[in-house]
This record gives C-alpha cells, sequence and structure tokens, in this order.
C-alpha cells in the first residue's frame, strides 16, 4: 500500500502539495483533456533531487511520474495520488562548438536547446514544435526536420546520465552499460530519469525554407502521388509532406534546412503539380522553422492523435488520405521519412522503423468536454481508412492505447530486448507510467 504523509527534507528543489502555488502548473500537461492530481510534485534542482524523489517514491510505493515537456498526449507524466519528478528546473544547456556537442539536462525544451546551439550555426535533430520536452521526444526516437540529413535525436546520442530505479546515477554510452544505452534512444522512460543528454551537433547553419501549395482535394490525387514519389529519395535537407485539413485544401509542401536557393529544383517540382489555390514559399531563419507551428501547437486545448508508419502508398491509401478532406474534423498529415534515418540499421538502436516510407498523423483539437465523442470518434475512424498500409507505429505519437500498441511500436525483436533491458534496470517497473514495456 502507497504511504503518505510529509515527505523528508531533503531536497534542494520545491515539494509541492495540492493547493500549494505552482501545483497546477506543475500537474497541467499539453492535453487539456487530461486532469490527475499527484499527491507531490518535487520540483527538482538538480540529479540529487531526481536520485531523493526516486527513492522516496520507491520506499512509500507511490506511483512515479517523469515530466518533461509535458507533451505525451497521453498525459504519462502525472500520476492521480503519486510522485511527480517535475523537471521543470532542469532545463539548461552547454554547448561546446569546437566538439560539436551539447550537455543537455533533462527537463530541457527543444527552444531551449536550438537557442543555444544556433548562436555557432549548430543545430541536432529536435521536434517541429519549440515547447515540446527534450525527455520524452529523445527518448521515443526524436523525429524533426533534420531527420533525414543528420538522423533521428536518439541517433546523435553520445550518452546519458541517468538516475536508476535503485536511486543510484549510471552514465550510459557505448562503452559503459552499452545495454541501456541501446535501450533508451527509443525505449523511453522505461528505465530511469535521463538527467543529462549528451548530444552530437551537425553544422547546419542558420537559414532554411518552407514552401506549400494547395489544391482542391478533389482533384489532387496525381498532384500527391508525384509530390510522395519524391519523398523517400529527396535530397537531405528536404523533408516533403502532404496536409488535408477537414473542410479544407489540399497542402503539398516541403522544409529545407540550408541555403534557400539550393531548394529550386524542388520548389520547380512542386509548382509544377498543378494550378494551386495558393502559394506559399518563405525564406526564414532555422530558429523560427522551429517555432513557426508553437501557436497551433499551444498547450490547454483537449487532444487526440492518432498515427501509423506506412510504406510506400496505392491510390487506393492516397484517395482514403484526400477523403479526409470531407470529415467534420480533425486534420491529417504525411510526413516524408528515409535519408539518414534509413541509414541506421533497425536493431542499432531501439527504434525500429528506419524503412518506414511515411509517418501518417491524423489529429483534433478542440476546448468543449461534450464535443469529445466526436472529435475522438472521426480520428479513429479517419485512421482506420489508412490501417491497412500501416507497418508499425511510431511510439511517442501513441496514447493510452494499451500494450499491444506498445508492442506493436517496437516490434517483436525490439520487444523482446527492450524487455531484457527492463529486467535488468527496473525489475519492478517502478517506471511504467509511460509506453511501459514489462520486465521479462
Ligand atoms: C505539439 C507536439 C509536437 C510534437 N512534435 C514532435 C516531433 O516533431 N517529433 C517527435 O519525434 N515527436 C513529437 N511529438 C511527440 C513527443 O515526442 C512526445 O509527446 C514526447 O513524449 C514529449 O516529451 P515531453 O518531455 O514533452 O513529454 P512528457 O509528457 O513530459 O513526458 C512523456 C514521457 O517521457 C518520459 N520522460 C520525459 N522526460 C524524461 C526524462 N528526462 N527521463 C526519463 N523519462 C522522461 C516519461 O516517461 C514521460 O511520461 C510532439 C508532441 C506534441 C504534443
Amino acid at each position: 500500500m502507497p504511504t503518505a504523509g510529509p515527505l523528508p527534507t531533503l531536497f534542494e528543489g520545491d515539494v509541492l502539495l495540492p493547493g500549494s502555488p505552482g501545483y497546477d502548473v506543475a500537474r497541467a500537461v499539453w492535453n487539456g483533456a487530461v486532469d490527475r492530481r499527484p499527491a507531490y510534485v518535487v520540483r527538482c534542482a538538480g540529479t540529487d533531487d531526481v536520485r531523493a524523489a526516486v527513492r522516496v517514491a520507491r520506499d512509500r510505493g507511490l506511483p512515479l511520474g517523469v515530466k518533461g515537456g509535458g507533451h505525451s498526449a497521453a498525459g504519462w507524466a502525472v500520476p492521480d495520488g503519486g510522485l511527480l519528478i517535475d523537471l521543470s528546473r532542469m532545463r539548461g544547456v552547454v554547448v561546446d562548438p569546437v566538439a560539436r556537442t551539447a550537455q543537455v539536462q533533462g527537463g530541457a525544451l527543444l527552444g531551449s536547446l536550438d537557442a543555444a546551439t544556433q548562436p555557432y550555426g549548430l543545430a541536432t535533430t529536435a521536434g517541429i514544435v519549440s515547447h515540446t520536452g527534450i525527455g520524452g521526444l529523445a527518448l521515443g526516437g526524436g523525429v524533426g526536420w533534420l531527420a533525414r540529413m543528420v538522423g533521428l535525436t536518439c541517433d546523435n546520442a553520445l550518452g546519458f546520465e541517468v538516475v536508476t530505479a535503485g536511486g543510484t546515477v549510471v552514465h550510459a554510452t557505448p562503452e559503459e552499460h552499452p545495454d541501456l544505452f541501446w535501450g533508451l534512444r527509443g525505449g523511453g522512460g522505461n528505465f530511469g530519469v535521463v538527467t543529462r543528454f549528451d548530444l552530437r551537433l551537425h553544422d547546419v547553419g542558420t537559414q532554411a525554407l518552407t514552401a506549400e501549395v494547395d489544391l482542391d482535394p478533389a482533384s489532387g490525387l496525381d498532384a500527391l502521388r508525384t509530390w510522395l514519389a519524391s519523398a523517400y529519395d529527396a535530397p537531405r535537407p528536404a523533408t516533403l509532406l502532404a496536409q488535408v485539413r477537414a473542410g479544407g485544401p489540399l497542402t503539398l509542401g516541403l522544409v529545407w534546412v540550408g541555403a534557400p536557393a539550393a531548394a529550386a529544383p524542388l520548389v520547380a517540382l512542386l509548382d509544377g503539380l498543378g494550378t494551386p489555390l495558393a502559394r506559399r514559399v518563405a525564406p526564414l531563419s532555422y530558429l523560427d522553422l522551429q517555432r513557426r507551428s508553437d501557436v497551433g501547437a499551444a498547450h490547454g486545448h483537449r487532444r487526440y492523435i492518432k498515427s501509423h508508419y506506412v510504406g510506400d502508398l496505392p491510390d487506393a491509401a492516397l484517395e482514403a488520405f484526400l477523403a479526409h478532406a470531407d470529415a467534420d474534423v480533425g486534420s491529417a498529415t504525411l510526413l516524408g521519412y528515409g535519408g539518414a534515418i534509413a541509414d541506421v540499421e533497425a536493431g542499432a538502436t531501439a527504434f525500429p522503423h528506419r524503412e518506414a516510407r511515411f509517418e501518417y498523423d491524423v489529429s483534433a483539437r478542440w476546448d468543449d468536454p461534450a464535443d469529445d465523442e466526436r472529435h475522438v470518434a472521426t480520428c479513429r475512424r479517419l485512421s482506420a481508412t489508412i490501417a491497412p498500409w500501416s507497418v508499425g507505429v511510431y511510439v511517442n505519437a501513441l496514447g493510452a492505447e494499451g500494450g499491444a500498441a506498445v508492442h506493436r511500436a517496437y516490434g517483436a525483436a525490439t520487444y523482446a530486448r527492450l524487455q531484457q533491458v527492463k529486467s535488468a534496470w527496473d525489475p519492478d517497473n517502478i517506471f511504467r507510467l509511460n509506453q511501459n514495456v514489462p520486465p521479462a
């Protein structure tokens, strides 16, 4: 049985209880449909606080949650009645521009990472919304506009400082605890609290370009087919995408990282797809690119997301995608993979989907709880129309979908190996509020 009562006064950071100033901010997550009340929030000031918090939770049998950026759509970070390790005071980033590395604290948001690296023209793969946490993102894989150029965030991890289930601090690198190092590159929060990520940086400059055309979805099949056919083998600075919004146009576009002039051939291809309803071509800084979806992806709204990895898509799949325009809610995206993502062997990290052609997501945003069922049902229905072409799913795009979905996110071989790592590092499954892989 969990035991309550005051926490020992061994924290340098803050302990927040229900009613404390800051408690409601600490327990809030990105998805406004999640409303959980931990018994304790420990706003850790550093690694020692994380160690103490893990030990207290373990000794008292309290459910334990770990919050980085709070973006998990299922709101895993916050345990009802348990202890929340809030990493919001651990957001430091230290860049070594000569070695091209960054030391990133476990609670850092992507915007802090980009802000620290871009003055040197450096960056590493981070997601496309700057208020996402490096913690959950990197541990599940980490896909962003640089992924086709330099790999996933987890491919750029050089090492991790980890507080284990036993409350000790270890370093996981290719040489030290290689099994843990493997599992942390895709296996999510299953193995401990990462207090520091050591990441490789790349000289990507500070420039970028976005180009988009809006087309009529009713006559968009040929354009969609042509555009997506170029996605997998596109030049590595480019990521090609297609979007459909309920009642809206088909948008085909690309994001380019680097000197905008070099994107001209792809922009010409885009312009050749037909007469657009609208056309937007915008050179912008890499930092602005990384922030451009921040407002649309703001915290606090109710959200639902369903996702698949898909291979090459026949016309029947493209027609199903275009039919999303006829729905009453939701929007869907196909994001091109390939490039450096596919350079890595499937078993080299715990992120196995190296051969995926596209990531498909359908999502909805609303505010009135009375609309929950309509939005969730529509997203599920639309996603089911793409499911026949599904080859898996990104673990970071899963909601609370149960053990079978987690299994699908990893596939049999990776899942079995993750279970071995889990048995070695968290045999009692203390870290279970996540896309959980139980011990073998
Ligand atoms: C608006 C939005 C945009 C997104 N864009 C992208 C994208 O471009 N690319 C992409 O790959 N993904 C993207 N995602 C998915 C994202 O990677 C996951 O939601 C991820 O879990 C977010 O991490 P977080 O730290 O913000 O979340 P949190 O909810 O704080 O954490 C989620 C889980 O991660 C674990 N965790 C977090 N930090 C740590 C840590 N330091 N140590 C151990 N475990 C930890 C815990 O298990 C926790 O329950 C996006 C999500 C949203 C909501």
